[in-house]
């Protein structure tokens, strides 16, 4: 099941790329495992998958001592509490979900020194629902600037998850005002745009995703917790 879901997405991808003149290489795959087995990743892995997204740190690090064998890309996706930084900056090769400075601050000073820089999103909140995290538009410039010289973090783009839309141009356009927005500052390091889930993949690839993150097209519906 999870190898045949596996297969779809991946020729979901490609076709969404090359209907909106894109590279299909160009946008990776993020499994996202969170709530799953590390029965479930170890099959995605042995089918190719090597990208891996969590949302919860102690659900994650369970999961990658089990799978310590595997070569996998660990992502951090979900809400960032200050007393997991340390975690988190030992534990894995990205973080999202970045939305205060002072987090960003942590994680750099956490990151070991034998690890390469973290990988940085800077979760932007485009649908500005109060509830949901994310920084502003406005604090997008300044902050980007300040993570800029932080030794041990790396820069590399922009994680939006929008509010739920039916209707496509709908999903489009919060990411076409974020893409807009990060070509605005100029930046070449600014490579990566975390955009799209299962529900509105094929818009964030039509809007410039380079990384979409799919956990229910891949392993099917989460129990609600
Ligand atoms: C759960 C989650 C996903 C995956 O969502 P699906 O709709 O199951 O594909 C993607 N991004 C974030 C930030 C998530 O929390």
């Amino acid at each position: 099941m999870i190898v045949q879901s596996l297969n779809q997405i991946r020729a979901h991808i490609r076709q969404a790329a090359l209907d909106y003149h894109r590279d299909p290489e160009s946008v990776l795959l993020l499994a996202v495992s969170k709530t799953r087995p590390a029965k479930d990743i170890a099959v995605a892995y042995q089918a190719g998958q090597r990208h891996f997204g969590e949302n919860y740190c102690q659900e994650a690090l369970k999961k990658q001592q089990e799978l310590g064998a595997f070569d996998i890309t660990w992502h951090f996706i979900g809400p960032i509490q200050s007393n997991k930084t340390r975690a988190l900056a030992a534990h894995f090769d990205w973080v999202h979900s970045v939305d205060k400075l002072k987090i960003a601050q942590r994680l750099s000073e956490q990151r070991p020194d034998t690890l390469p820089p973290l990988n940085i999103c800077l979760q932007v909140n485009i649908s500005s629902e109060e509830t949901k995290s994310g920084i502003s538009l406005e604090e997008l410039p300044e902050l980007c600037k300040e993570i800029a010289e932080l030794p041990h973090l790396k820069l590399r783009g922009v994680m939006a998850i929008p509010s739920p839309q039916e209707e496509f141009e709908q999903q489009r356009r919060p990411y076409k005002i974020l893409y807009q927005a990060v070509e605005k500052l100029g930046n070449p390091e600014l490579d990566t745009f975390s955009f799209g889930m299962t529900g509105d993949l094929t818009a964030a690839i039509a809007e410039g995703a380079t990384l979409v993150r799919i956990g229910t097209a891949l392993f099917g519906a989460r129990e609600q917790v």
